[in-house]
């Protein structure tokens, strides 16, 4: 295990950082990239087999380094990994190879898990709106562990499920994350107290409590508080006679964008602590922890390649130039909405210390006739002087929510194709 870390990232030196040239606001800190020697196999990879951009390309080496990561940091932890963030079969057969569970949201993600290898045991069905179908389809499936956060829904897992295990999903605040779940998901304490309570009563069995502390989460302490909640439910139920065996933590871990995150073990730390806290608080022993991490597995082993389609100015006196590469909202860069997420750029042809001093400021937009791909205005990045129509722009950790949040043919262009090496 520590074998393939070594060989991953982590240890990457600093000429390997700075080959990269990572293009931002040109100023102040230097980025770094999450996993430069995945960025480097990549660009080997590309170079070797020359394909079509855009096109986002996985490092499975790296998938594999973050689940041992992980669960070097959280040892007692269940990961389930979040297939929403990466359903490429690939990345799903190479993390069931290696253990890992998978939280599923539909039947289709279900039947993918089973292909790819995945034992049925080993699925939780995560998602609290469900059709009863697939409830009855999930449990022919041989799921057995789900998640809720409703009466109608309890009830329709007890008819369809009967048996399975249930957590049910309380509202967490999501403060500290980039992306909130704000208040779709998740009950109140008391509601989830009662459903706990009453899956007994219905023939299913009493998991545990989840929560979801919003994604792409930069503060390692904004567990606590649904981990304190959970604590406090667990003891209420354990005075009515009912034991929570888990506590499903959801996911949440961030990848490595501009926006610089802590390093995991920080993470790890604060979530070891607070359910040690907690629990001994209510005179209770820890639940057995569940994960379910999407985004931290997936996404710095991704790097989305697109070719730079059109540079322009608006007008001869502006200082900035557009850069409309082959690439946007529509084909894998979703999470540029609001700009939210701001990538790290680099460009295979431009590399070394000329491409970062000769560079000027640029908006950043995607090739598609609608007003809102546009990647990047606010955020502001410096591309080289040098840049040309044909050049490619790599972004860099976009494992995660690109290809599978694309649309299939907006305005003709293809969907984003994923490769796996
Ligand atoms: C999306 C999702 C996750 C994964 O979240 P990340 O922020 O990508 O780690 C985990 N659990 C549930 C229920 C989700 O909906």
């Amino acid at each position: 295990m520590t074998g393939i870390a070594s060989d991953v990232d982590g240890l990457s030196t600093r000429a390997e950082q700075s080959a990269l040239s990572l293009f931002t606001h040109g100023g102040g800190d230097r980025p770094e990239a999450g996993a430069p020697k995945a960025v480097a196999r990549i660009r080997e990879f590309l170079r070797d087999n020359p394909t079509p951009s855009p096109c986002v390309v996985i490092d499975l080496a790296t998938v594999r380094e973050r689940y041992w990561q992980l669960t070097a940091a959280l040892p007692s932890a269940r990961m389930y990994y979040a297939v929403k963030a990466n359903p490429a079969p690939e990345v799903v057969r190479e993390l069931a190879t290696i253990g890992s569970s998978f939280d599923v949201a539909s039947v289709p993600e279900i039947e993918l898990c089973l292909a790819e290898g995945a034992s049925a045991q080993n699925l939780c069905y995560g998602n609290t709106i469900k059709k009863r179908a697939d409830i009855a389809r999930a449990y022919e499936l041989g799921v057995r562990l789900y998640t809720t956060d409703s009466e109608a829904d309890l009830e329709a897992l007890a008819e369809h499920a009967p048996g399975s295990s249930v957590f049910c999903r309380v509202q967490a605040a999501g403060h500290g994350a980039v992306y909130s779940f704000g208040s779709k998901f998740g009950c109140s304490p008391e509601l989830a107290e009662s459903l706990l309570l009453r899956a007994g009563k219905l023939g299913l069995v009493a998991g545990g409590v989840s929560f979801h502390a919003g994604s792409q989460q930069l503060d390692p302490s904004a567990w606590s508080a649904g981990i304190e909640q959970a604590a406090s439910i667990a003891s209420r139920l354990a005075a009515q006679g009912v034991r929570l065996p888990l506590l499903n933590i959801g996911g949440g871990l961030p990848g490595s964008y501009t926006q610089s995150a802590p390093p995991l073990g920080d993470y790890a730390d604060a979530i070891s602590a607070a359910a040690r806290e907690h629990f001994a608080a209510v005179g209770l022993e820890a639940p057995q922890l569940v994960l379910e991490p999407g985004r931290f597995l997936v996404a710095d082993a991704g790097l989305l390649r697109s070719e730079v389609v059109l540079i322009s100015r608006k007008s001869p006196e502006d200082e900035h130039r557009w850069v409309y590469v082959d690439a946007g909202r529509y084909n894998g860069l979703t999470e540029t909405e609001g700009e939210c997420v701001a990538y790290l750029i680099s460009s295979p042809e431009h590399t070394g210390e000329e491409a970062e001093s000769e560079s000027g400021p640029v908006y950043l937009a995607g090739p598609t006739c609608d007003g809102d791909d546009v990647l990047y205005q606010r955020t502001v990045y410096r591309l080289p002087s040098a840049l040309r129509v044909g050049d490619h722009l790599d972004f860099l950790s976009t494992g995660a929510y690109t290809a599978s949040y694309a649309s299939i043919a907006f305005n003709g262009f293809s969907p984003l194709k994923t490769l796996c090496i």
